[in-house]
This record gives structure tokens, C-alpha cells and sequence, in this order.
């Protein structure tokens, strides 16, 4: 795996896509990859960029205004996708093109207020804590609503849809479980907001019970960039 490189892994990954949806019947077209570059250096990303993967996902604000300045000029699409403090709303607001985390009003009316009235409206997704794990980030699932209401108000936002990080598991019926259940909030949502369009969910070691259950976007770090660097926080 290690040995393979950037060209490789991002066919590989497009391989597992293609197969999860040969078995679901779905369009392999429909499921979006975001490429998880968190911990990894810019020229990791720039290698991935020039096999045509244009979209990532960074969870540490610091560490993302690195790269995003170093790769301007690129066309990239940034996503942000960590826990995010209401201290760093700004430079998010200013600099990326997505927030998948958003999980409580607060982060909401700040990334509204902060967003540049120049730039398109910054796309969001509301993040659920699936599990309702306490130690997670993610809005408990019956506060969904609520917080798409909120989102609502902004023009300065545009809700998409809904983000997931569930509990890990290695059984593949029990991840499907998972999903499920998320596909059916996003459902729920989607008859009060039938603009959106996205259920990210999924990632190296779960995408194809995802996909099977109607992830739109998978978000993949070490299965495209292998293992993250040791110094890496923990996430
Ligand atoms: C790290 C991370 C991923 C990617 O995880 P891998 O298992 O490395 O594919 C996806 N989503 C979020 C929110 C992450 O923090």
C-alpha cells in the first residue's frame, strides 16, 4: 500500500466506488470524492491535484491556511471538516468553500456575519453525532431541523445537506445500520429543504457500506495518502 503511488491509490479508491455502486445500482457519478489531507503536507495534496482530485477536506484551521496558500492558483475546492471553535469561524468563513461541521447556532450566525460579501455563498452542512457520542462533535439528531431553520436565515450560507462520522465499526451490517439511519434524517430533512443535494458520509475502511446506503460524497484520508505522519494530532 505504502509503495503505491498518488495515481494508484486515487484509482484504487475510484475501483471501490465503482464496485459499491455496481452493487447497489447506483452511478458511480453520483458519489463525489473529497481526498482527507489533514496532517499531510502540501505537496502530498499537489501530487493528488495533478491526477485530477480537486476537492479536500482539512480539519485543523492553522495547518489548512497553509496549504490553501500555498496551492492557490490551483482551483482547488477547500472543505473544512474538524471541530470547529467559534474563535476560528473568521478565517474559515474567509477561505474555504465548504463547512461540513457545522453543529450549533452560534457557529452559524458567526460563519454568516463573517462570510465576504464577494464570495458565493459558502456551502454548509449540518453535522450529526449519530451515535450521540459525547465526546464527539455533531448535533444530537433532533436538533437537525432546528439548526437547517437557522442556517435558513443566512443568505450568506447554503445548506446542502448533512455530514456523519459514526461510531466505528468493522461489521459491515452494523455499519449499514449506521448509515441508514442517517439516510433516513437525511430524508426527514429533505422534505422541509428539497435544495439539498448531500449526505457525506463514509470514509477509508466504511465507504461501500456508506455508498450503499446513500452517501453522496466519501471523505478519504489514509487510503489515499496512507498512513497519516506520527506527529498528527489524533482526531
Ligand atoms: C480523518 C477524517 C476522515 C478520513 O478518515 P480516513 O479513515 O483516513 O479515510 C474523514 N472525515 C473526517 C471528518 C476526518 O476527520
Amino acid at each position: 500500500m505504502t509503495k503505491q503511488n498518488p495515481a494508484d491509490r486515487l484509482a484504487a479508491i475510484k475501483a471501490r466506488v465503482r464496485r459499491a455502486c455496481e452493487g447497489c445500482q447506483r452511478d458511480p457519478a453520483d458519489v463525489r470524492l473529497l481526498a482527507v489531507g489533514k496532517s499531510q503536507a502540501a505537496p502530498a495534496l499537489a501530487a493528488l491535484a495533478d491526477c485530477g482530485q480537486l476537492s479536500f477536506g482539512e480539519n485543523y484551521v492553522d495547518e489548512a491556511l497553509g496549504k490553501i496558500e500555498a496551492l492557490s492558483g490551483r482551483s482547488l475546492e477547500w472543505h473544512f471538516i474538524g471541530p470547529l471553535q467559534s474563535n476560528k469561524t473568521r478565517p474559515v468563513a474567509t477561505h474555504f468553500d465548504w463547512v461540513q461541521s457545522i453543529d450549533r447556532p452560534r457557529i452559524v450566525r458567526r460563519l454568516a456575519a463573517q462570510r465576504p460579501a464577494e464570495r458565493p455563498a459558502l456551502n454548509v452542512l449540518i453535522q450529526v453525532n449519530l451515535d450521540r457520542e459525547p465526546q464527539k462533535a455533531g448535533c444530537d439528531p433532533d436538533q437537525v431541523a432546528e439548526l437547517a431553520a437557522e442556517i435558513g436565515q443566512h443568505p450568506q450560507l447554503k445548506l446542502r445537506g448533512l455530514m456523519a462520522i459514526p461510531a466505528p465499526r468493522t461489521d459491515r451490517e452494523q455499519q449499514m445500520q449506521a448509515f441508514a439511519r442517517l439516510f433516513q434524517l437525511f430524508q426527514a430533512l429533505a422534505t422541509e429543504q428539497p435544495d439539498i443535494d448531500t449526505l457525506s458520509a463514509g470514509m477509508s475502511d466504511d465507504l461501500e457500506a456508506a455508498i450503499a446506503s446513500g452517501s453522496t460524497m466519501i471523505r478519504v484520508g489514509t487510503a489515499l495518502f496512507g498512513p497519516r505522519p506520527k506527529a498528527s494530532q489524533a482526531d
